[in-house]
């Protein structure tokens, strides 16, 4: 077989067959410019669309030789054997090549596999004889091709143009281009980056650049092929990451991209359903803990623990809730690495007192109304830290916001003592549990009555308390509780694509599970439980039932299938929930569905409670 990638722009394609098969033949032949003509004597609904959209020419009959006029392919999609293999005959004496579903021995050409990253495209074949394997490296490959490479690929593209212009010989050429891919590509990790100006500047007048990159000038480490050397050049590393609140997506770009690039990382039980799902497979993950009252690895010994890593010359990640230097004991950590002589650099995070307070609609300052802020840990303000605590100042401020960390327990104290100095009993006070995440709780009150309101309402770590007067904004600004998806927490496959956004834009918290599963991913799944669960087609069912009695599921996760076939399976398989969902491309479809389930659920819960 002959790889080859073909320009369809305008060329005319023949689809025989109008159910699902010939629908995503049509799809991806218009992906691609190609004029597609169909011939279905009853086709389904969405081909029936795209020919009354005038997107394809359909005709509502058998096939007829004639069809096969002018055609550049054509794929047999009837579902009947003989048909199918007449229309491929018949194509093939014409010098037409021809693609027949399912029936490998008759192909004139065979799709491959692929993964897109903008202009680059990997495919991957197997001649048609196994093509499970090829489903499995694709998804392998999926996951490991970061969103990089497209404008990677572009970057590429227009060094090259510039080096092109210059009117070198070819060996000076081939330099530059090494030069690129040397700097921009880690080998061992599949994984790129775009180069700054002034980098490509320098390899286009010839100079050597600076190949080793350091953490100092936000450059990866790169094994420089030309020395033929292998292994690391320069020793490990560590980069303490702010996880930030719980929402994952509130993990900063550079944060993203250290994890995605890490050896090792060393994260906090509240930062790990901040973790990227898509980690590469051989990242070493340790978790140390760190929850109210349970602290399973001692401070030293996690300084200890990131010393040991660097020191085997990985570059670590530690990863911490919120910010690293706010109440996260980060400053420890680094002067650890600073006496141990490591290289080290800190990616600030969204604190949680930011992160909550946006989501539950109390803006930090307001006009007029607080122009001063402070966060403090009220955990230990009886014993030692309280003494460094200025009640005093606190409890006259009125026109202030007070955020406090780690308060649940000592918020009866807290209270007391901002009274005892004056505060205004009717200020008014909220406690946010599990701030941005799909179980976030906010309850208001005076600051008077917090705790008795806290108690009552059950309220747990991780939360926060905020004293001020812009809490009583949150009335008209509260927005994320207010979305339709508000509360849930679904998993989504990274393939089914577009579900996500529309998923997280609805205000679920949406995890997305690559394929097969990372251990990245059965963290973060671990880390709260699912309310559901979108799935595609049969293979999804499957590669879910594996995992099914795992963290993060349980009995009462629900099953949205996109697709009978899907529902079908999962019925099969004894799962409890399932619900089949028609969509259209975008999925609007689901939203309805899963708020309608919600509310319904809500009310039953009320009435029981
Ligand atoms: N470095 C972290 C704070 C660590 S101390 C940061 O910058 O946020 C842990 C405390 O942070 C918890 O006891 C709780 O008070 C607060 N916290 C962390 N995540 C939270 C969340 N999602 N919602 C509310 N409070 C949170």
């Amino acid at each position: 077989m002959y790889p080859v990638m073909l320009d369809l722009v305008g060329q005319r394609c023949l689809v025989v067959g109008g159910g699902g098969m010939a629908l995503g033949r049509v799809q991806g032949l218009l992906a691609e410019g190609a004029k597609v003509r169909v011939v279905a004597a009853s086709p389904v609904q969405a081909i029936d669309g795209l020919a009354s959209s005038g997107a394809v020419e359909l005709e509502r009959r058998p096939f007829e030789e004639a069809d096969l006029a002018d055609c550049m392919l054509v794929f047999a999609a009837t579902g009947d054997r003989d048909l199918n293999r007449r229309i491929f005959s018949a194509g093939r004496a014409r010098g037409i090549w021809a693609n027949v579903a399912d029936d490998p021995e008759t192909c004139s050409f065979h799709i491959p596999a692929r993964v897109r990253r903008g202009a680059f495209q990997l495919a991957i074949g197997s001649t048609g004889e196994a093509p499970f394997v090829v489903r499995r490296l694709r998804q392998l490959l999926e996951r490991r091709l970061g969103p990089e490479w497209a404008e990677w690929t572009k970057a590429a593209a227009r060094f090259r143009r510039f080096v092109r212009s210059m009117g070198l010989p070819r060996d000076e050429r081939e330099k530059r281009y090494d030069r690129f891919f040397a700097a921009t590509v880690d080998a061992a990790r599949l994984t790129a980056r775009v180069p700054t100006s002034k980098e490509e500047a320098s390899w286009l007048r010839g100079q050597t650049g600076e190949l080793r990159g350091s953490l100092s000038t936000g450059q990866v480490t790169h094994d420089l092929p030309e020395t033929g050397r292998v292994g690391r050049s320069t020793g490990g590393s560590v980069s303490l990451v702010g996880a930030g609140p719980g929402d994952a997506g509130l993990l900063t770009l550079r944060g993203r991209q250290r994890l995605l690039a890490a050896d090792a990382v060393v994260y906090d039980r509240l930062a790990a359903g901040a973790l990227p799902t898509d980690l590469r497979a051989g990242v070493q993950l340790r978790c140390v803990g760190k929850e109210a009252g349970n602290h399973p690895v001692p401070q030293e010994e996690i300084n200890a623990l990131l010393v040991c890593l660097a020191r085997e010359g990985k570059r670590v990640v530690r990863l911490k809730g919120g910010d690293p230097y706010v109440f996260g004991r980060g400053g420890e950590e680094v002067e650890s690495l600073v006496a141990a002589d490591i290289p080290f650099e800190v990616i600030p995070g969204v604190t949680s007192a930011m992160g909550a307070l946006a989501y539950a609609g109390i803006p930090v300052t307001h006009r007029g109304e607080a122009v001063r802020f402070t966060m403090i840990t009220a955990h230990e303000c009886g014993k030692g830290d309280g003494a460094q605590v200025r009640w005093d100042l606190l409890g006259a401020d009125r026109h202030a916001t007070l955020v406090g960390y780690m308060g649940v327990a000592s918020l009866p104290e807290v209270t007391k003592r901002l009274l005892a100095c004056g505060m205004d009993p009717c200020t008014p006070a909220a406690l946010i549990e599990r701030g941005t995440t799909s179980r976030q709780r906010v309850v208001r009150s005076t600051v008077a009555q917090l705790p008795d309101v806290a108690r009552a309402a059950r309220i747990q770590p991780p939360a926060l308390f905020v004293i001020g007067p812009t809490v009583r904004r949150s009335e008209t600004l509260a927005w994320f509780s207010r979305r339709p998806l508000s509360g849930e927490r679904i998993g989504v496959f990274a393939t089914t694509g577009g579900v996500g956004e529309t998923l997280d834009l609805a205000g679920a918290e949406v995890v997305e599970v690559p394929l097969p599963l990372t251990q990245a991913a059965r963290i973060v799944l671990g880390s709260a439980p699912l309310t559901g669960f979108v799935v595609n087609g049969r293979d999804d069912v499957d590669a879910l039932a594996e995992d099914q009695d795992g963290p993060g599921f349980s009995a009462d996760v629900v099953a949205w299938c996109l697709s009978p076939d899907a529902a079908e399976r999962a019925r099969q398989l004894g799962w409890r929930h399932v619900e089949e969902v028609r969509s259209n491309s975008e999925h609007g479809g689901l939203i309805p569905a899963i708020s309608t389930r919600r509310q319904s659920s809500l009310a039953e819960a009320k009435v029981q409670g």
